[in-house]
């Protein structure tokens, strides 16, 4: 990629790297030596600038604190075997980004600033990309309302910035979860298609009181009826019904998963039968019964496919098939890393590499 953008670099005079212990990273909360920093303001973007990851000033009256405008994308960077940096589809994320930013009434970030900044970043805290193969750099580029104003309009201020955290292998037994029919994290019109922040403060307590019950996470339904399986916590939602996927089509109540369209893809490459279909929990339930339920399973950059061995429904809990035999989440799910980490030739052009 050409450099096309002028940033303004401000190195940290001293790598926190060597205070890291790359065996025993807790998910989120060791950050990167740097950061990137764009603000907008008199309707146009500054030039982005590279600092020490550190602590931001705010006013207090920040409408992002008061009215939540902010949103936020989260991605991963790999090692691949000669220390390049590969990172997934990044484009898909900007574009995504911007989606999420119309929706919620916020300037959209240049592609330069989101990708070209992307990559400088990544290339300065390049020894951050874990070179265990089980690990990554997770990403979090974010965008928030900086206006000190208690108004309810729209702020004339923002200020975009990327934050970067090692983590460490995904290792994730098979989830229980819970199809819930109470609780609602998105209606038709609403913000669920947006990767806007008040959407998980939200879930947060229907997904509290599940766990008190030993469950892992929600599986939620239309607001409506609460008859329809939308989606899980950070997670789409794939079934596998005799040799057919199926996964719920894309509305504004779900937020398009760039791991559920990549998996797609190469579902269908594969040659297994994939359907983008409406799927009821007594669809799910009932093929449960007949034993034609062969997989379910979330997809999501955190954990690529996380299998669910126990799901519960209006009180009852059902045993589904052992995750070990499954055919298209363990075949795609793998053959979907094996590309993210360079493992497998990107025939797809998916990966951009520092
Ligand atoms: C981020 C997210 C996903 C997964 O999206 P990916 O691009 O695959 O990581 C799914 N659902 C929700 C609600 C999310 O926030």
């Amino acid at each position: 990629m050409i450099n096309t953008l002028d940033i303004e670099i401000n190195k940290a005079s001293e790598s926190r790297l060597s205070q890291v212990d790359f065996d025993n990273l807790p998910f989120g909360k060791v950050f990167a030596d740097h950061m990137l920093v764009a603000k907008y303001e008199d309707g146009a973007w500054s030039r982005a600038s590279i600092q020490p990851y550190g602590d931001i000033s705010l006013s207090p009256a920040s409408s992002m604190i008061h009215y939540g405008q902010s949103i936020f994308e989260g991605l991963k960077a790999f090692k691949n075997e000669n220390n390049d940096v590969l990172i997934f589809r990044p484009e898909e994320n900007w574009k995504r980004m911007n989606a999420s930013a119309i929706r919620m009434c916020m300037p959209e970030i240049p592609k330069d600033i989101f990708l070209e900044g992307l990559r400088q970043l990544i290339d300065l805290d390049r020894n951050w990309v874990p070179n265990n193969s089980e690990s990554a750099l997770y990403i979090r580029p974010f965008l928030f309302a900086t206006d000190a104003l208690l108004g309810v309009r729209p702020s004339d201020t923002y200020m975009f910035m990327i934050i970067t955290a090692p983590v460490g292998p995904y290792y994730m037994k098979p989830l229980h979860l819970k199809i819930e029919t109470e609780y609602t994290r998105a209606a038709m019109g609403g913000v669920g298609s947006a990767k806007a922040a008040g959407n998980y403060g939200a879930a947060m307590y229907p997904a509290m009181m599940a766990q008190k019950e030993g469950i892992d996470q929600l599986i939620w339904t239309d607001a409506k009826e609460h008859k329809y399986l939308e989606e899980a916590g950070t997670m789409n939602m794939m079934v596998v019904i005799n040799d057919t996927l199926i996964t719920p089509p894309l509305k504004s109540t779900i937020l398009p998963g760039i791991t559920r369209k990549s998996f797609l893809e190469l579902t269908k490459e594969a040659g297994f039968k994939v359907e983008e279909r409406s799927i009821t929990a007594d669809e799910v339930i009932s093929a449960v019964g007949t034993g034609e339920l062969k997989e379910l399973f979330g997809v999501g950059t955190a954990a690529t496919t996380a299998q669910v061995e126990k799901l519960t429904f209006e009180g009852k809990s059902y045993d589904l098939p052992s995750s070990e035999h499954r055919v298209i989440s363990n075949q795609i799910g793998q053959k979907l890393l094996r590309i993210k980490k360079g493992i497998d030739p990107d025939t797809h052009e998916w990966n951009m590499t520092v």
